[in-house]
């Protein structure tokens, strides 16, 4: 016994003067008071009653006490302590698969105790395995135990302990004005905060569960308006930074593009040029989303804007996220503003280093007014001579960082000036919204909502995948009207060598079963000259039927391929599906997209394929996408590490974003003192994420 009490005081030796406990708190962010103050519990347990052992069922938690009748250790099964407590109104088992000796004198028989646990029924009735164990006599609780989210080797009695102290010392005072709690019926901070870690007993359990009592709005409506007043500042900042005005001289470059183009604008088209094109004339940097379906034109949107800037005397990067895409963009834009006396450049990973250095070096000299490219272009040995305008295409296929990176070229490129580029980013994936009123709001978003004249809506069919044989012949009617499709294979995220394969096999497999028609093969393994041919080849028409993996998923524009067959459909996510039927039905024909599946078919990809079924609008997919995902997968952001929104959440509470952003614009206007307590309450060390 003694040597028990020896270890006792050596473990809190070592731990002194709680380093242990302090680095286990640190991980978990907790550091200052404040910090403590909203770590809020992520359920609570009910200890305030004693219920007759009687009374208490399997399958719920239950709080108990009376006298141990047995006690013993058991070796069969398994070594094992069990004791046996009885009440008067029934008898419980306590089961322990690990125990101490001290717990074993706790329970020996005779004792009286108070036990807690879930209870389960196991062979001699009811039981409950590692109960907690307290003494009886001691005064229940008046308010609900708090269970907060904690990390390895931190008790929720340590952390609990240590929330409390928090709590004593911390400034609980309120970051709104009185006003503003008024007028949207909040409860104060101090009175949340206690609620919140210590619930009356009196309170409904439900309506803390489900986060619907008023101290949880309060707590959500802070952590919102905290998001919201944070981006308002970064929005704040960012027109604080100077950045070069394109004005595009007298629109010389810009009216010959108009006047060379084969087609007219849409009005869509029209409005947002004319939007970014404002946005270029700001001595600060734009900072906005281009987006639109797949297939609405928004690439020569962006030569607009490029124009604009050239004509300002400024380059103009545009980046796209795979090689085949940026070939695609640098055909085009060669195309439409060479032949008006614009040079433009072409970087890629796969470029030879001779290629590579010619590039750069027309690049560093400003030779090259347009560059476009892969990621390469955000490479250190990339210099700009005076970048002004950078263009992010598939924007959502580029992570966080590489975004910023191709930003921060611009400002490099210029020295201590330290001017920032203009910045368009375009997506076909829409953000919802209430994402966009949450996550976006330094971020200006233009949309283009209408399609260029002749589209018919892609028809799509779900095929099983038994019926192959039909498939095939949509193929052949297909290519004898001189159309052409493609044939995307399988996603095998496993392993990237089987997906290969299974390129290759259905290559094969294809030609065969269709002598007549010319088959090609694309992949991401081909070496960059070998997919430029196979692109090329496609395009004009030498290749009937294109075998794909998703390197073609974004961006690829032939306007005569009318047919997209996707194998095993039931595997690719709903943003993806819609990318890639986004492939067809860009040139005036009647387009088809066969989504052939594999039964069985899960509960989610059932739903997905039915959502492909039943519309073909974008905005209408990413809502559905979202609500399959959720916020973080959707935005991309998750892998970085930050939860988006500890408390709220933009599905469920749509209506208290409207409020917080109401609230921000109000509090900066009238309570600036106010604006800097509340994002030093909830945003300490969170405002990287958000600027980006
Ligand atoms: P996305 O928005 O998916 O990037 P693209 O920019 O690739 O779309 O354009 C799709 C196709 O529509 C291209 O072939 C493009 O040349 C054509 N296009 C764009 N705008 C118009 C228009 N106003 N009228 C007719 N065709 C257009
Ligand atoms: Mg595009």
């Amino acid at each position: 016994m003694s040597g028990n009490r020896a270890g006792g005081s050596a473990k809190q030796a070592a731990a002194a003067p709680g380093t242990l406990v302090e680095r286990k708190l640190q991980h978990l962010g907790l550091r200052q008071p404040s910090d403590f103050v909203v770590h809020l519990p992520i359920r609570y347990e009910d200890e305030t009653q004693v219920v007759p052992i009687s009374s208490a069922y399997p399958g719920a938690p239950a709080q108990v006490e009376g006298e141990i009748v047995r006690s013993e250790v058991q070796l069969r099964p398994r070594r094992q302590l069990v004791a046996v407590l009885d009440d008067g109104t029934g008898a419980l088992t306590l089961r322990w698969l690990n125990f101490y000796p001290s717990q074993q004198k706790q329970v020996a028989a005779g004792k009286r105790v108070r036990v807690r646990g879930d209870v389960r029924s196991g062979f001699g009735g009811h039981e409950m395995v590692h109960p907690k164990v307290t003494v009886t006599g001691t005064a229940l609780p008046d308010a609900l135990t708090p269970i907060y989210p904690t990390t390895d080797g931190l008790s929720q009695a340590s952390l609990r302990k240590a929330i409390d102290q928090a709590l004593a010392v911390a400034d609980l005072s309120d970051t709104l004005p009185q006003e503003i709690c008024e007028r949207y019926g909040l409860m104060s901070f101090v009175e949340a905060i206690r609620v919140l870690h210590h619930p009356p007993a009196s309170i409904s359990y439900h309506q803390l569960i489900e986060r619907g009592h008023p101290a949880w709005t309060r707590i959500k409506f802070d952590e919102l308006l905290a998001q919201q007043l944070s981006l308002a500042a970064a929005r704040a900042a960012r027109r604080s930074q100077r950045a070069h005005p394109l004005d595009g001289g007298q629109g010389r470059l810009t009216k010959a593009l108009l006047a060379s183009l084969p087609f007219s604008l849409t009005a869509a088209q029209q409005r947002v040029v004319t939007e970014i094109s404002h946005d270029l004339t700001r001595s600060f940097p734009m900072h906005r989303l281009l987006q639109g379906d797949v297939g609405s034109g928004k690439t020569i949107v962006a030569a607009f804007a490029a124009a604009q800037a050239i004509s300002s005397n400024s380059q103009v990067a545009i980046m796209a996220p795979t090689e085949i895409l940026a070939e695609q963009h640098f055909q085009k834009l060669v195309g439409w503003l060479e032949p008006l006396g614009v040079t433009v450049a072409w970087l890629t990973g796969s470029l030879a280093s001779k290629a590579r250095k010619a590039a750069a070096a027309l690049i560093e000299s400003g030779q090259a007014q347009l560059i476009i490219g892969t990621q390469a272009l955000i490479q250190d040995k990339v210099n700009f001579a005076n970048l002004g305008l950078v263009i992010l295409d598939e924007q959502h296929r580029f992570g966080v960082g590489q975004r910023l990176e191709l930003s921060r070229k611009g400002e490099d490129s210029l020295g201590s000036q330290a001017f920032i580029p203009h910045h368009l980013s375009m997506s076909a994936t829409p953000i919802p919204r209430t994402l966009a009123m949450t996550f976006f709001a330094d971020l200006d978003v233009s949309v283009i909502d209408e399609l260029p004249p002749g589209r018919s809506p892609v028809l799509t069919k779900l095929v099983a995948d038994s019926r192959r044989d039909e498939v095939l012949g949509h193929v052949i009617a297909e290519v004898r009207q001189g159309r052409q499709a493609y044939w995307v294979c399988p996603l095998v995220e496993e392993s990237e060598a089987l997906q290969l394969q299974t390129a290759v096999d259905t290559h094969t497999w294809l030609e065969q079963a269709l002598p007549d028609v010319r088959v090609g093969l694309i992949h991401g393994r081909l070496a960059a000259a070998e997919k430029q041919q196979v692109m090329q080849a496609f395009r004009t028409g030498q290749l009937d039927l294109l075998v794909a993996t998703t390197v073609i998923e974004v961006g690829v524009d032939v306007p005569n391929a009318s047919l997209m067959i996707i194998e095993h459909a039931e595997r690719f996510g709903l943003a993806q599906l819609h990318q890639l039927r986004g492939r067809v039905g860009r040139g005036i024909q009647q387009s088809v997209c066969v989504l052939m599946y594999q039964r069985p078919l899960s509960a989610v990809a059932r739903q997905r394929l039915r959502a492909m079924y039943e519309t073909a609008d974008g905005f209408e997919i990413a809502r559905r996408d979202l609500e399959q995902r959720g916020p973080g997968e959707f935005l991309g952001v998750r892998q970085s590490g930050q939860e988006l929104l500890r408390f709220a959440s933009i599905e469920t509470d749509a209506q208290i974003v409207e409020q917080a952003q109401e609230a921000a614009r109000e509090l900066r206007d009238r309570y600036p003192q106010h604006v800097h307590a509340h994002l030093q309450r909830w945003m300490r060390g969170k405002q990287d994420f958000l600027r980006s």
